[in-house]
C-alpha cells in the first residue's frame, strides 16, 4: 500500500472520530460515563499528529504505531481494545493486502479483542459491528452497510460487557458507543480504499 493511501486512511479515520466526537460522547452519556467521543478524538488526534512518520512505514509497522498510540492515548476500555485490534492487524496483514487478506486478518484481530475484553458477540460492544464486517468481507457484501446495520442492531441489545453492563436492562434502547465508532471507522476506511466492496 503506497504512502499516500496510508496517509489518506489516517486522515479519514481521524476526521471521522474528531467530527463525531460529540455524537459518540452523547451515546456514552446514555449508557456509560460520557467519555468515548473525547477518548477516540484524543487518540486519533495523536495518530494524525504523527501521520508523516506513520504513513511512511510499511503497512504492518504503520498499524503497530497506530495501535501503540491508541493504547497510550485513548484510555478507557476502548483504548486497549482498539489498540489490540490494530496491533493484531499489524501482525496478520501483509504490506499490500487483498480483500481476502483483510477478511482473514480482521478475523484474527477480532479473536484478539475478544481475548483482551473477555467478550463475545451479542454483548452490545464494538464486536457486534466488527464481526458482521468480517462476514461481509468474506461473503462479498458491502462492509459499510453491514457495519451501519450492525451498529443500529445494538440498540435493542442488553449490555453484558463494559460500563453499560452496570445498567442491566436500562442499557436497552441505546446504540453502543463503541459499535458506532467502529462503524464510523469502517466507513472512513472503505471510503479511502474504494473498490474494497467489489474485491479490490
Ligand atoms: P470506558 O467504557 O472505559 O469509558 P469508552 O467509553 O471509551 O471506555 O469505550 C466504551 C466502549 O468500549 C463500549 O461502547 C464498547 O463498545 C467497548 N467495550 C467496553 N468493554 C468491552 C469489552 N470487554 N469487549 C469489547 N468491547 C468493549
Ligand atoms: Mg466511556
Amino acid at each position: 500500500m503506497d504512502e499516500a493511501k496510508k496517509r489518506a486512511l489516517i486522515e479519514a479515520m481521524a476526521a471521522a472520530m474528531i467530527g463525531h466526537a460529540e455524537e459518540l460522547t452523547a451515546l456514552d452519556q446514555a449508557i456509560g460515563d460520557g467519555d468515548h467521543g473525547l477518548n477516540m478524538k484524543r487518540g486519533f488526534e495523536a495518530v494524525l499528529a504523527d501521520n508523516d512518520v506513520i504513513a511512511a512505514k510499511p503497512l504492518p509497522d504503520a498499524l503497530k504505531a497506530i495501535g501503540t498510540t491508541l493504547v497510550m492515548k485513548v484510555g478507557g476500555a476502548s483504548g486497549p481494545l482498539y489498540g489490540t485490534l490494530a496491533l493484531a492487524l499489524a501482525k496478520e496483514l501483509p504490506a499490500d493486502p487483498s480483500r481476502d487478506d483483510l477478511a482473514r486478518a480482521l478475523r484474527g484481530a477480532i479473536a484478539a479483542v475478544k481475548a483482551r475484553g473477555k467478550s463475545e458477540s451479542g454483548q452490545k460492544t464494538m464486536l457486534d459491528v466488527l464481526e458482521p464486517v468480517a462476514a461481509a468481507l468474506e461473503s462479498g457484501a458491502d462492509p459499510v452497510a453491514a457495519a451501519n446495520g450492525a451498529a443500529e442492531a445494538t440498540i435493542p441489545l442488553k449490555a453484558i460487557r463494559g460500563r453499560a453492563a452496570f445498567l442491566g436492562d436500562r442499557s436497552i434502547g441505546h446504540m453502543d458507543p463503541g459499535a458506532r465508532s467502529s462503524a464510523l471507522l469502517v466507513a472512513a476506511i472503505a471510503g479511502v480504499l474504494g473498490g474494497i466492496s467489489d474485491g479490490g
